[in-house]
């Protein structure tokens, strides 16, 4: 089992650097670069906090997780010890995307490390910055045989895919998750597959309307939309369609005053390709607020668009950007319909002070994650599974949730080499009086409780002496 080998750095790096390279997009070598970087104070929260606080949790909670878990047993096992066990599943291969470099490497690496595995780790190389940071800093801390940084574009990466790993988890678009699934298929490798998609936002008429707008604005345009689960878009009633808008535009002036160009909290996107895919999505659109757009720097203003078609083409895409289009609906129930038409979104959010139609939302459509009357909150909490489901991906991690998902769970009995006695039930020469034995050992269920162990025990040892009796 490979185990964690601590060790000083060689050298200590600049308490700083972390986080300044971290929050650092940057210097994509693909397409052309911008030149801005990620607010330091976000980075810091979404990028170092969370990293911070999974590794205190493992500490905490590791030798809990990965003791040994008796199991039920029936009479059969009765004095036998069954349990299930956590084994780490050997080699996994963790591919980070690029809206939040750090963390959606270190967050896996720190589940598969506590698991037990060897881990080979590939960051994102859009955010070129970043993956030099972790193949820097990595081996000064922990073992670089176990866990060596390939940094590298889309060859190296699918040069990487053709070995045979025990598990890959990949964070990044569901297009390449199709292709990682496949190449994990030849080798029967199990996969996590953290994607993204349109995470709806549905917005009640019955509702504090201000509340719900600032916390989507905090939401949407956070890291400048480059949020695998921001709003993607809302949905409400055609009646209180203005007032969102007037709502929205009043939190970001509250956020980031007259002049959000200036804002030291808001972000600029990635780089230029993604600039572009951005401005072609606003065409034909009824721009509400915002629009504003400057392609050397990829500034993209926070944009509010009204009357959204569904048909159109920025309803059919993952946005990922500060775009947030408005679609009207009539009812709870046609955004009910409207979401269960498309694919599965990763996070869905509802605001309505009416629970009971928050619940019946909830039981009436799928996603990876919901939260209602807030945005983006349910991905920090570590008891909560972080995954998507159908097209936003498969399996989960955070938490207990990475140690499980990089552990294969075992089991195990072990019997005694005493009792044989019972065993005859199982062994030829077979007749129906042993099927109904067999039926009744089987299949019978007691009440649990110690009451009924000790009766369970009692008749498990007269039926062993009966069993004796009548087979020996
Ligand atoms: P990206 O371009 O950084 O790609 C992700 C990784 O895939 C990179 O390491 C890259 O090297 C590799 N890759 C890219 N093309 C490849 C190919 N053809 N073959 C093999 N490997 C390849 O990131 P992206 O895909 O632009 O990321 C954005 C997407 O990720 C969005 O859809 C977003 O919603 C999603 N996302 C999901 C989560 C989540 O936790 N579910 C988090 C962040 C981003």
């Amino acid at each position: 089992m490979p185990t964690l080998l601590l060790h000083p750095p060689t050298h200590n790096p600049h308490p700083n650097t972390v986080h300044s390279l971290a929050r650092t997009h940057i210097q994509n070598p693909l397409h052309t670069p911008c030149a801005l970087e990620q607010s330091e104070c976000n980075a810091y929260s979404f990028e170092i906090m969370g990293v911070l606080g999974e590794i205190a949790l493992m500490v905490d909670r590791l030798p809990t997780w990965a003791a040994p878990k008796p199991v039920s047993k029936n009479i059969m096992t009765l004095t036998d010890e069954v349990y299930v066990h956590h084994e780490p599943l050997g080699v996994v291969l963790v591919i980070g995307a690029w809206n939040y470099p750090f963390v959606l490497i270190m967050q896996p690496l720190i589940g598969a490390i506590a698991a037990g595995n060897a881990v080979v780790i590939k960051p994102s190389e859009i955010s070129e910055n970043t993956a030099k940071l972790v193949a820097e800093l990595i081996p000064q801390y922990i073992d670089k045989d176990l866990y060596p940084v390939i940094n590298g574009g889309v060859k190296e990466t699918t040069e990487l895919l053709k070995e045979r790993f025990d598990h890959i988890f990949y964070t990044g678009s569901s297009q390449v998750g199709k292709i990682v699934m496949e190449a994990a298929a030849k080798h029967l490798t199990p996969v996590t597959l953290e994607l993204g998609g349109k995470s709806p936002c549905y917005i009640d008429k019955d509702c504090n309307i201000e509340i719900a707008c600032r916390r989507v604005t905090w939401g949407k345009y956070l890291n400048c939309g480059q949020t695998c689960i921001a709003p993607d878009y809302i949905l409400c009633d055609q009646s209180i369609q203005n007032k969102i808008v007037e709502n929205i535009k009043k939190t970001l002036k509250e956020f980031h005053g007259e002049d959000i160009k200036k804002s030291p909290d808001y972000e600029r996107i990635i780089n230029k390709h993604h600039f572009k895919r951005l401005v072609t999505l606003l065409e034909g659109q009824k721009i509400a607020y915002g629009g504003e757009t400057e392609e050397a720097s990829c500034f993209i203003a926070p944009t509010i668009l009204t009357d959204v078609s569904p048909e159109s083409r920025i309803m059919k895409e993952e946005i990922f950007g500060p775009l947030l289009p408005i679609v009207t609906i009539k009812s709870a129930d046609e955004a009910i319909q409207f979401i269960n038409q498309r694919e599965k979104p990763l996070a869905l959010y509802l605001f309505s002070n009416d629970k009971k139609l928050i619940k019946r939302m909830i039981s009436e459509t799928s996603s990876g994650g919901v939260t209602a009357n807030d945005v983006i909150m349910h991905y920090t909490l570590p008891d909560l599974p972080f995954g998507g489901v159908g097209n936003s991906g498969m399996g989960n991690y955070h938490g207990r949730h990475s140690f499980e998902t990089f552990s294969h769970r075992r089991s195990c009995l072990i019997k005694s080499l005493t009792m044989e006695s019972m065993n005859k039930i199982r062994y030829p020469p077979n007749s129906q009086r042993k099927l109904d034995w067999a039926k009744f050992f089987f299949l019978k269920r007691f009440n649990k409780g110690r009451l009924g162990l000790i009766a369970l025990a009692l008749l498990g040892a007269i039926l062993a002496a009966v069993i004796k009796v009548a087979y020996f």
